[in-house]
């Protein structure tokens, strides 16, 4: 322990990544400190209680992993209700079960076996003799045009903003692909919603540490830097460096929540709409990610936008223009001794939780 310093490590971000490393560090003995910009901890996986209804603030957050390390230390600090997520799409009025398996080829065209839907797909699917180079050419090569035109092209295009030939071909291959009849969205061994939300799972990895919320590091940051031997940063790395090689692109979300009085109002807990013309991507019903027999219901219209500064960065966008961008970012950071980086954002890439935990359980907290 270096005395120089109030705090062994100031943690910039209450989110999941800053969480597990603030708890593993003062599990450790270190003297730790954990800011937020916002004014509750958590991150993006932040929920409200409205009427024992637990409303996932910034979007529908399900926790799946097939790394059992992981879920043994989420379990240790709350029980986990078994979920299995099941999305819809609704294109233009038609349901169509998500992910892409043999209920949605048989809603699409009425083909009842494994054998039927591989023709089908096969009379209508892309033959590349190159590895698909973007996102259209990998969909379409997979799947066909109907299930191109149907359920991925207009949700992709909101959901990004970017038409389907300029984004990366892996975002697609996030969903399963299936030919038999199972509409669990995930493919992990483990899967499931924390009892009460995501904030005692938070609550549990912070007990003990010191939280300021409404602090952003910048507005005081040589102030900070006095007071830590080291920071962990898990913020915007183009921030972190005043944006001295440009600017990174995010994807932004607008949340439009309503509380209506009445028991149900879609059936389940996410929606897609897969429409170019509806302006949302999907609409969440929390109650059914743990109903507590609330008599009235909470859903959230999700609308994409493009990030700008002010606004909450909620995705990187992965594509050739910001990885390279991000690498001259990434040279800077991997030079510095004194500050860490780690998460969603310092990283620029789309981590699930799952891939955050086992992330910070790794990174070094022994300062
Ligand atoms: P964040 O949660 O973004 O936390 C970073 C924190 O740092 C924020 O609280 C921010 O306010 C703070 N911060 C940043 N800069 C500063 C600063 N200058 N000063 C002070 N504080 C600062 N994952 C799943 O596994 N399953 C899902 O179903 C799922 N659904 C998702 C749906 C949406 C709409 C989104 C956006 C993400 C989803 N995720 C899901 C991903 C999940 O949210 C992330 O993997 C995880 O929350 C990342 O944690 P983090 O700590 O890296 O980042
Ligand atoms: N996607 C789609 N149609 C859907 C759902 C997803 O085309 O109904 C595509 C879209 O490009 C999306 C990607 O698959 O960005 C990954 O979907 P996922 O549900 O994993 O997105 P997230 O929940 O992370 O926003």
């Amino acid at each position: 322990m270096n005395f120089a310093f109030k705090y062994d490590l100031l943690v910039v971000g209450a989110g999941l990544y800053g969480a597990v490393v603030a708890h593993r560090a003062h599990k450790a003995g270190k003297r730790v400190l954990v800011i937020d910009r916002r004014s509750h901890t958590g991150g993006n996986c932040y929920c409200e209680n409205n009427g024992n209804i637990f409303v996932h603030k910034y979007g529908a957050h399900i926790f799946h992993t097939s790394n059992k390390e992981v879920w043994d230390f989420v379990n240790q600090f709350v029980e986990f209700k078994p979920f299995i997520h099941s999305p819809l799409a609704n294109y233009k009025g038609e349901i169509y079960p998500l992910p892409f398996n043999l209920n949605t080829f048989d809603a699409l065209w009425g083909v009842k076996s494994a054998e039927e839907a591989k023709a089908k797909i096969e009379e209508q699917r892309l033959h590349l003799d190159h590895e698909p180079a973007n996102l259209e050419e990998q969909a379409l090569s997979l799947v066909g045009k109907d299930i191109f035109e149907k359920l991925i092209k207009g949700y992709t295009e909101k959901q990004w903003g970017r038409s389907c030939e300029e984004l990366p071909a892996w975002i697609i291959r996030r969903l399963p692909l299936r030919f038999e009849r199972n509409n669990n969205y995930f493919n992990d061994t483990y899967q499931g919603i924390p009892v009460g939300g995501y904030n005692p799972l938070i609550e549990g990895l912070l007990k003990g540490v010191e939280v300021q919320l409404d602090t952003d590091y910048f507005d005081h940051r040589e102030k900070f830097d006095a007071m830590a031997e080291r920071v962990l940063y898990t913020g915007e790395l183009d921030r972190f460096y005043n944006y001295r090689f440009g600017k990174l692109e995010y994807r932004s979300l607008r949340f439009e929540e309503e509380q209506l009085q009445q028991k149900d109002f879609q059936g389940a807990a996410v929606v897609n709409y897969t429409d170019r013309e509806t302006p949302f991507t999907r609409i969440i019903e929390h109650k059914h990610f743990e109903d507590r027999g609330a008599e009235h219901t909470v859903i959230t219209r999700e609308y994409p936008m493009e990030w700008s500064e002010g606004a909450e960065p909620y995705y990187p966008i992965n594509n050739e223009r910001n990885t390279s961008l991000y690498a001259k970012y990434r040279t800077l950071a991997d030079a510095e001794t004194k500050y860490l980086f780690g998460g969603r954002l310092a990283d620029y890439k789309y981590y699930d939780m799952h891939q955050v935990v086992a992330l910070a359980l790794k990174a070094d907290c022994e300062i």
